[in-house]
């Protein structure tokens, strides 16, 4: 993408978006404009005022629980803790046992969360009988919502009883939609698995969440990424994490992916998902600015859950209470 964008051409561009007419084009022009501070003000005001109108301004807090399974994948993604030579590093996202997955939902629960995401790795082999082992016992120990963010590790007929279970929704990252991107990132993992793992939890009408990465590919690649959840019609969440070099990874020397592009990029968001739960996908135990950053997404069209709670097996990042002192200020209404 070129520099600059002639202010007609960023006016027009924010009222097609005004309109949800989010093509390529415009999208990028958006991308463009907002490296102007001016603009990007612009642009993160237009967007809440889209969700505002939407879906008003009722903040849902998430806890997200890391790891309830482990992850076969081998090699492990070039990003992730698991990949890191760093034993201090890589043991943050050992799997929990089932016990200390339900003790962390228990402890959520007592925090006043909206809702529990239970995050695991992945097995293209699949994890079926896992988490139909663990999934009673934690409906036992939370009346919270439910949420799983597994990978593509489930056969069709778990996906059919988690519907009847009644989670409230199943997540799957394609991260990127640039294959050779996806691939670079993740060797080990199953870019065609994810497609069409997220196919059949929206053939099966499950409510499916996605997270797409700022810093995989090129800026063009993520507003792709993000446009390509349209084929979706029972997307209800889409994130946007932002690529950061965990020490000791094969990854460890890459720049980070930029906070603003992805605030940009969630304002986009908005435009084309009106009525979808957005926002920033932070990982805290990679990333611990991020978490802070979160309120920033609720001024830029974000919302209307935020994960205020992470939990792993050795760190508890916990920041309910300043979000809900953040998210009263800027007029949500929490839990
Ligand atoms: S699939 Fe997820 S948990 Fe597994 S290595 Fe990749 S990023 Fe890490």
């Amino acid at each position: 993408m070129t520099a600059s964008v002639p202010v007609a051409e960023f006016e027009e561009a924010l009222e097609r978006g005004r309109r949800g007419e989010v093509d390529l084009p415009t999208a990028e022009t958006l991308l463009r404009g907002a490296r102007r501070a001016d603009r990007a003000a612009e642009l993160y005001s237009a967007a809440s005022e889209v969700r505002d109108r939407r879906l008003g301004r009722r903040l849902l807090l998430t806890a997200h629980i890391h790891m309830v399974t482990d992850c076969a994948v081998d090699p492990p993604c070039k990003y992730c803790s698991l990949s890191s030579s760093i034993a201090s590093v890589e043991r943050e996202r050992t799997p929990l046992k089932g016990r200390e997955v339900i003790r962390r939902v228990v402890a959520a629960t007592e925090r006043g969360v909206d809702g529990i995401v239970l995050v695991g790795g992945t097995h293209l082999d699949g994890s079926d009988d896992e988490l139909r082992t663990l999934l009673p016992k934690v409906r036992d120990a939370t009346s919270a919502d439910l949420a799983l963010d597994i990978g593509p590790s489930l056969s069709e007929s778990t996906l059919e009883w988690l519907k009847e279970f009644g989670v409230e929704s199943v997540y799957c990252s394609i991260e990127t939609i640039n294959e050779r991107a996806f691939s670079a990132a993740k060797p080990g993992d199953g870019y065609a698995a994810r497609l069409e793992f997220m196919d059949r939890v929206d053939r099966l009408g499950l409510p499916l969440g996605n997270i797409v990465m700022n810093g995989l590919g090129s800026p063009t690649d993520l507003l792709r990424s993000i446009l390509h959840s349209r084929r979706y019609r029972h997307l209800a969440h889409l994130h946007i994490s932002t690529f950061h070099p965990v020490p000791g990874t094969p990854w460890a020397h890459r720049r980070p992916g930029s906070p603003a592009t992805s605030l940009a990029a969630l304002a986009i968001a908005r435009f084309a998902f009106p009525d979808l739960q957005l926002g920033l996908a932070e990982v805290g135990i990679e990333d611990p600015g991020g978490m802070r950053r979160g309120p920033n997404q609720l001024a830029a069209g974000g919302g209307n859950t935020l994960a205020g709670l992470l939990i792993y097996k050795y760190t508890r990042i916990d920041l309910l209470d300043s979000l809900r002192r953040r998210a009263a200020e800027l007029g949500f209404t929490t839990a």
